[in-house]
């Protein structure tokens, strides 16, 4: 049952959301106030509760006759203020306390007790409503108020007095309350302040935060819960300027203990949940209850605005509060029984079915007050419901009122059940949750703690409560994740490396005699770079970040030939095998000049060989006979050892998981390692999801490049100016790409999309041949597709987003994006990359599906910006990292809300967690012991993270 006080709390709020018409309860506050005091009273326990009680009695029979709008307004908030403790008692009702004081304290309290006194109605007389019952209320305590014994200090067991705390502006008390004649003098105000007692839901924190109007909401103090026995966890001030942060309880280590095990148990130790849901719960990936706790709402409704019915319109989702009028059970098509009735908001009268839900005529009556949201529909030309969530008013209004969490369900659970679950875990273990993020962390961080976290990502108070919990919830992926990356990189630096080093000599020889160019600034940077590690008695980890076409492989090949210089081998593995094929050739190319007698002997191993041909080149690579393979994942197979690997290097990172780079280091005794990505992800964001990593970037493109020109087009000029200008380009005998979006997020339907698009462009460009490619082939299908676009077998390509990695198709100069506001830019820019590798000029084109000003800016920053990384860079400050992480592929899928991963939290995560790393790499110290275990729980064993 929720305390009067709650219910109140809740009809001053929609009174207020609905503008201060006194319509939030039939009848308005005045009429409502009698039955409130009825059922206020008997919960009061202390004197200071029932002057409350008087004062707000008086205030809500006062209301109706208040004509301006912000007085009504103030007059609210005062009232919920006076609720929380936020306003001192007024000095005009001291009387008041000193009698019920007199009658509380005396030693035998009367046993008819019908109600404790009220006061002398002061307020009544300016208030010609209410004073009818002032007067009786008057008469009542003349007779027994008088009678008792004084005793006027404030009760000694009063609570700890509330801080006082500044008053905000609109909140003047001599607005608030319209009856009170004379300021209360210094003297007096500290007086009352002493006696308040914090009927609060409000943290008495010391911690100072910049203003009373936006004090985190917080712990029920312990005098509200003893007295009114509900929690009250409404806020009364929706707006939050800081995340909150409540002072961290220690815990004994078996207290910590018995918590770690509760969170471990499952899901069914929870009341309410049983086998069956337990099952349903499990499709969810919920298993324990700790798994419940972090299960995150997919989205959130804000149901904060209220709509009066006579203002309905069809088709909006709203929420609506009014009274029950009528009921029925109507039998309709199918024989299906539905439950119908008519709710009543003293505006109008709206009629709402639930189809087939004849049942809640046992739960849903005439007369109750009901909370409805949900979207309306228009029938027989009225405005109605169907299927609406719905509410008693004075039920915790958790589905209804609030911004209320939509939670991904399953088979067997309702949105309802899922919600009250969530509602009575979260309330539950939200406050008892050690926190595993040191406080330093947090203080430094300015973060929320997780409890409050964890509350406020289920059911957010506010818009702002949310925005701190997500901020905190995303910080913490961050930071885990790096500690797990960082413990790594540690763990596989204690193995040791053989150095290698190459004279300056050589390498200029080299470089002479393998390459036409000299090489670009970037170029001869990352290779120091890759001198420099392979030179220490640890493995080089290195990440060569560079935009397509700007010289990886030549970096790549350099690397080969120092190892070749040492006497050693080298190893590169691409994802495909049409792109281990195009390595070995520029390899074997370029080593045709390496410096000396004896040629390096170059391999090439993919799936592609017959098993006489891979066992033999087994054997060169264990005898050392071959220098240099290169090839697919079949580099990783079991039959592959290396006599003596140096370097290892994986082309295009993102398709390779860290399992693959284990396995390929774990070919040699601890190679280096060379990862070489086109992904340009921002700086920041490298640093942090390959932490364990050094990071060399190449951002300067070999000259002499034609750039590619960007251009946006409409859907309707489509056959006008795309078609007509791709049958121009095929007729001068080059090729195109026609890349089609991710519409829904499955490859299938991405899949249907492409084959669809490719019978139609099999029409449009019936002169030329088409060929299709999509994410659902085989790999051998695609390889194929690839090699037949390559060898100009076909002149469109018609394929979905599987198109981005790096086949040269140097006669292939336009790219045309379909749904190219669907992609994320630096996807789009990554397409731009599959043409302008030849000498023909080259151009991409992007074709939106939509004309929103948000997507048209996002396009036009491709068509402006030519550089990659500049390009990911805007792409993070305009829509957050999940587009960025989309464009890497494995192990990220783990990541929630990372559109919300802000330049700013990375790289306070990234300072953080380095931090933590210097100061206790191990995670060692008492106070990094929850920090050590949630990251070992979220990353062990698989750890495959970047
Ligand atoms: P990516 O970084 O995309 O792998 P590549 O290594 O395939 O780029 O190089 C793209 C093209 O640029 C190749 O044809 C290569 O020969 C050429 N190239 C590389 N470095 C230079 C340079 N310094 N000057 C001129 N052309 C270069
Ligand atoms: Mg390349």
């Amino acid at each position: 049952m929720p305390s009067a006080l709650e219910t109140l709390v809740k009809i001053l709020k929609l009174e207020r959301q609905q503008g201060c018409k006194d319509n939030a309860v039939i009848g308005g506050l005045s009429a409502f106030s009698e039955n409130w005091v009825n059922q206020a009273r008997p919960q009061s326990r202390r004197p200071e509760q029932h002057v409350l009680v008087d004062e707000l009695a008086d205030l809500m029979r006062a209301y109706g006759a208040v004509e301006s709008r912000i007085e009504r307004q103030s007059i609210i908030t005062y009232m919920l203020d006076r609720i929380t403790g936020r306003a001192p008692m007024p000095e005009r009702y001291a009387d008041k306390l000193a009698a019920y004081q007199a009658t509380m304290t005396a030693p035998t309290p009367p046993k008819t007790h019908a109600g404790p006194p009220t006061g002398d109605g002061e307020a009544a007389q300016t208030n010609p409503t209410a004073v009818h019952t002032q007067e009786r209320q008057r008469d009542k305590r003349s007779k027994r108020g008088k009678e008792r014994p004084r005793t006027s200090e404030a009760d000694a067991a009063a609570p700890e007095p509330a801080r006082e705390k500044p008053l905000r502006s609109e909140q003047k008390p001599q607005q608030a309350q319209p009856q009170q004649q004379n300021k209360p003098n210094k003297k007096q105000k500290q007086q009352q302040t002493a006696q308040q007692v914090p009927l609060t839901t409000e943290p008495q924190d010391s911690d100072n935060h910049d203003d009373g109007a936006s004090e985190p909401t917080y712990e029920p103090s312990d005098t509200f819960v003893a007295t009114f026995s509900g929690q009250l966890d409404i806020p009364t001030e929706p707006r939050l300027s800081r995340p909150p942060r409540r002072p961290r309880r220690r815990l004994s280590p078996e207290e910590a203990a018995d918590i770690q095990r509760g969170l471990e148990s499952p899901v069914t130790n929870v009341k309410g949940i049983g086998p069956q849901m337990a099952k349903s719960l499990e499709r969810l990936g919920i298993q324990t209850l700790g798994d419940l706790l972090f299960y995150l709402p997919r989205r959130y409704d804000d149901y904060t605005r209220l709509t009066p019915i006579n203002k309905l319109r069809p088709e909006i989702v709203t929420t609506v509060i009014g009274t029950v009028r009528r009921t029925e059970v109507v039998v309709g098509k199918n024989n299906r029984k539905d439950f119908v009735m008519d709710v009543d908001d003293g505006t109008a009268l709206m009629t709402v079915r639930f189809f087939g839900q004849h049942y809640l005529v046992t739960q849903i009556r005439s007369g109750q007050q009901i909370v409805l949201s949900g979207k309306t529909s228009l029938f027989l030309g009225r405005v109605q419901m169907t299927n609406p969530q719905w509410e008693h008013l004075d039920s915790e209004n958790l589905h209804t009122v609030g911004i209320v969490p939509v939670y991904g369900l399953t088979e067997g659970l309702s949105p309802r059940a899922l919600r009250r679950l969530m509602k009575n875990t979260v309330e539950y273990w939200a406050d008892r949750l050690p926190d595993y993020v040191p406080e330093s962390v947090l203080d430094r961080a300015d973060l929320a703690d997780l409890g409050w976290t964890i509350k406020n990502l289920h059911f957010p108070q506010g818009q702002d409560h949310l925005r701190f919990a997500r901020e905190r919830f995303v910080f913490d992926q961050l930071l885990l994740m790096q500690m797990a990356i960082l413990a790594r990189r540690r763990e596989w630096q204690a193995e040791p490396a053989d150095p290698i080093t190459v004279s300056d000599a050589f390498l200029e020889a080299f470089l002479e005699a393998a390459y036409p160019f000299p090489l670009t600034n970037a170029q001869r940077r990352a290779i120091e770079d890759i001198r420099r590690d392979i030179a220490q008695p640890r493995p080089m980890n290195r990440l060569l970040q560079g935009d397509v076409g700007s010289g990886k492989t030549a970096v790549a090949i350099t690397a080969i030939a120092i190892a070749l210089a040492n006497r050693k081998q080298a190893a590169l593995m691409s994802p495909t095998s049409i792109l281990a094929e195009q390595h070995y050739r520029s390899i074997v190319r370029v080593l045709q000049n390496f410096p000396g007698e004896q040629k390096p002997v170059i391999a090439l191993l993919t799936g592609a060989l017959t098993l006489n041909e891979r066992e033999s080149i087994y054997r060169g690579i264990a005898d050392g006979s071959i220098d240099v393979v290169v090839g697919t994942h079949a580099l990783i197979q079991e039959g592959v050892t290396f006599k003596d690997l140096a370097i290892a290097i994986i082309d295009e990172q993102h398709r390779f998981g860290v399992q693959q780079r284990g396995a390929l280091r774990g070919k040699g005794k601890n190679p280096h390692l060379l990862i070489m990505t086109a992904t340009p992800i921002p700086r920041t964001l490298a640093l942090t999801l390959h932490a364990d990593l050094d990071l060399s970037v190449m951002d300067e493109m070999p000259p002499g490049r034609i750039p590619i020109r960007t251009r946006i087009i409409y859907p309707n000029e489509r056959e006008e100016r795309l078609y007509k200008f791709i049958e121009h380009q095929l007729n001068e005998g080059r090729q195109a790409f026609m890349v089609y979006p991710l519409v829904e997020a499955s490859e299938k339907s991405e899949a249907l999309a492409a084959t669809e698009a490719y019978e139609d462009l099999k029409r449009v460009f019936h002169r030329h041949r088409v060929g299709l490619l999509h994410g659902r082939m085989s790999p051998a299908e695609k390889d194929k597709v690839m090699r037949d676009f390559s060898e100009h077998k076909f002149d469109v390509l018609v394929t979905t987003s599987v198109a981005e990695v790096g086949v040269d198709i140097p006669n292939a100069s336009v790219i045309a994006i379909e749904g190219a506001n669907r992609f994320g830019l630096a996807q789009l820019h990554q397409f731009r990359g599959r043409v302008g590798r030849g000498q023909h000029p080259s151009y991409c084109i992007l074709i939106p599906d939509t004309s929103s000003p948000e997507a048209m800016e996002r396009l036009k920053a491709v068509e402006e910006i030519t550089n990659g990384f500049e390009l990911a860079e805007k792409d993070w400050q305009m829509r957050g990292a999940g587009d960025l992480l989309g464009t890497m592929q494995s192990g990220r899928n783990g990541f929630q809300l990372a559109e919300l991963m802000s330049p700013q939290l990375v790289e306070t995560a990234q300072r953080e967690a380095r931090t933590l790393y210097e100061e206790d790499p191990l995670l060692e110290r008492p106070e990094h012991q929850l920090l050590a275990q949630r990251v070992r729980q979220l990353y062990n064993p698989v750890m495959d993270v970047s």
